[in-house]
């Protein structure tokens, strides 16, 4: 399993025992307005952080790291660093979702206590809004690949005439101006100018960062050595 499904499923755990523990909390036999008061002064951020959801953001990051050692086995303290600014820019982008959320958790909670919504529906309200929103999968995967690209554009950053290949497979849904590329790429690859410039295909065009706009695109360019 790649670092970003991980993460999506350590989210999607985490998103199933706070729905738990608010339901066992909504069964406790107090009283709505005493619930909506005690959850309103909850620190969700803690609650979040105490269900593991900053350890699964770590282990996510450090699944990166596994990345860089698939381009290069040293790296520059230069390139060292700027990969880590971009895990660390990941790590905020990931945590800071998941805290919104947890504030629309909690608005929507002390609204449903106070109007008398059922618990039932109170929860339903909760799964509904989720941790992550439908496109949480897409924008993690992208954000790992692109992770993947910027590494090999700071690793190779001094290294004009290296060139490279794109490489990552075709599954049923991948694009048709990727799938061009495959079969036609040149064998001997391209320089990372060249493929700044865009490689043209009959379906649109290929830079360093994938098919344009990349959203879900998987594939990558790798060094030919
Ligand atoms: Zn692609």
């Amino acid at each position: 399993m790649l670092p970003f499904e991980q993460l999506q499923k350590d989210i999607e755990a985490i998103q199933a025992k706070l729905i738990k523990e608010i339901d066992a909390m909504l069964a406790s036999g107090k009283s709505k307005q005493e619930i909506a008061v005690f959850i309103d002064s909850t620190n969700f951020d803690e609650l979040l952080d105490d269900y593991g959801a900053s350890d699964a953001v770590r282990k996510y990051v450090t699944g990166l790291d596994s990345v860089v050692k698939d381009v290069a086995k040293d790296l520059s303290d230069n390139v060292a660093n700027s990969l880590e600014l971009i895990q660390n820019k990941q790590s905020e982008y990931i945590l800071g979702n998941l805290s919104n959320r947890m504030v629309l958790w909690q608005s929507s909670m002390v609204e449903g206590l106070i109007s008398g919504v059922k618990d039932a529906d109170i929860l339903k309200q909760l799964q509904t809004i989720g941790l992550t929103d439908s496109q949480a999968g897409s924008v993690l995967q992208t954000s790992y690949y692109n992770f993947s690209r910027a590494t090999t554009a700071a690793v190779y950053e001094d290294d004009p005439d290296q060139k490279f290949r794109y490489t990552g497979g075709t599954i049923p849904t991948s694009s048709p101006q990727c799938r061009w590329l495959f079969k036609n790429q040149k064998s001997e690859g391209y320089t990372k100018a060249e493929i700044d410039r865009g490689i043209e295909t009959p379906f649109g065009i290929i830079n360093f960062f994938g098919r344009i706009p990349n959203y879900n695109c998987i594939h990558t360019w790798k060094a030919i050595r």
